[in-house]
């Protein structure tokens, strides 16, 4: 994999910000500790991108009421983020802007999803195929939660060979063990991701990009 020196990030990346849902903070089904103690960081990152012409994409978990995901058929965790229910929402907080393209994973009732690669637009396009149109070779990941989603993103991103940066201070995790959380970061680490505070982030974007580029975003959301 190409290795850019520990500066900055290339003209070709998207933020993707990971299941930051109701049910995954604290209060909703399977509340993430602190979950939503990222959010406003989360928020910056995606001003940011934003204003430098470069996408963001959100994933979120959309179950239906009845899958092999849930402990009742079978699998291990509580219902949460089912479909059109209030605990499937993004929170409240988290700045998605008008046009931003949205992935769903985990609608498969016998298959438990993890990865944002296994998430689809509402046209049935991945994400690895949204990220193509996009033009995106390279993943800055925040989100919910490290252990588990982050982490199987950030671990398929870098198996398909695009580059990847965790924003370090926007991740939260689960810890059903105590230190999942500190073994994904060493997984993802060991296997090629860059962690980064959000703090700095500014610095390691490129410069705004043409006019261009924010339409074909635009484009490649219908
Ligand atoms: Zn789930």
């Amino acid at each position: 994999m190409a290795d850019r020196g520990p500066g900055t990030v290339g003209k070709r990346a998207a933020l993707l910000v990971v299941d930051i849902q109701n049910d995954f903070c604290p209060g909703g089904a399977l509340g993430v500790p602190d979950g939503d103690a990222i959010i406003p960081r989360v928020n910056r990152a995606t001003a940011l991108f934003t204003r430098r012409g470069l996408p963001v994409v959100f994933t979120r978990d959309w179950h239906p009421r009845v899958t092999k995901h849930f402990k009742e058929f079978g699998g291990a965790w509580p219902p949460h983020c089912i479909q059109a229910t209030k605990g499937a929402r993004f929170h409240p907080d988290l700045d998605v802007p008008k046009g931003s393209l949205i992935l769903s994973k985990g609608m498969d009732p016998e298959v438990d999803s993890y990865s944002g690669f296994q998430a689809f637009t509402e046209r049935g396009r991945d994400l690895e195929s949204a990220l193509h149109e996009l033009g995106v070779d390279e993943l800055v990941i925040c989100g919910l939660a490290t252990d588990y989603c982050v982490r199987a993103t950030a671990l398929d991103a870098l198996r398909r060979g695009m580059p990847v940066r965790v924003l370090r201070d926007a991740i939260r995790g689960v810890d059903l063990k105590p230190g999942d959380s500190e073994m994904a970061e060493k997984e993802m680490r060991v296997h090629g991701a860059r962690f980064s505070e959000s703090r700095g982030l500014a610095k390691l974007l490129p410069n705004a990009r043409s006019l261009h580029d924010s339409r074909h975003l635009k484009a490649a959301n219908r």
